[in-house]
């Protein structure tokens, strides 16, 4: 089964951070765990936190080769497991498509509330397993590493 929800906005009061923000908190954590922080990384993340909706790794590309000499889907597709692997984005699984994590929160779950009509994507942060999940993994002796949920609905406007 796949639960599946991205909030922008959140339950615990995260702030939305800017794209700015975005990419200097990136930068911030390359500088302090030795990390290169690649043009193809600050480019790839960039287009990720302008898009409005979550963005596929093709279009990633396409915008990319805007920027970049003739890019390949490698580069994109290195960039792209940088930033989920650090949780600076997360993966709409059911979309296959990336957005910028809402907040500076690094958390290993990722939990998205998504528009039928509109595709607006809401990021929701419930930072840690929901009980009943929870009761099931201890009961079957398993030890969750990262979780997504994905729930496809209507948004306020879209009603
Ligand atoms: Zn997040
Ligand atoms: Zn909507």
């Amino acid at each position: 089964m796949t639960i599946t929800t991205t909030t922008r906005m959140s339950e615990h009061n995260h702030t939305k951070q800017t794209d700015v923000e975005f990419i200097a908190s990136i930068a911030d954590f390359c500088a302090h765990e030795g990390a290169r922080f690649t043009d193809s990384r600050r480019e790839v993340a960039a287009i990720i936190a302008r898009s409005e909706k979550p963005i596929g790794a093709y279009d990633i590309l396409d915008q990319l080769g805007q920027i970049m000499d003739n890019p390949k889907p490698p580069t994109v597709y290195r960039a792209i497991d940088f930033l989920l692997e650090n949780h600076f984005i997360h993966k709409i699984e059911s979309l296959n498509a990336f957005i910028a994590c809402g907040s500076d929160h690094r958390h290993s779950g990722s939990q998205f509330m998504i528009c039928n009509t509109c595709g607006k994507v809401i990021e929701t942060h419930l930072c840690s397993l929901p009980s009943a999940l929870k009761t099931s993994a201890v009961k079957h002796g398993f030890t969750p590493q990262t979780w997504s949920v994905e729930v496809h609905g209507l948004c306020a406007e879209c009603v």
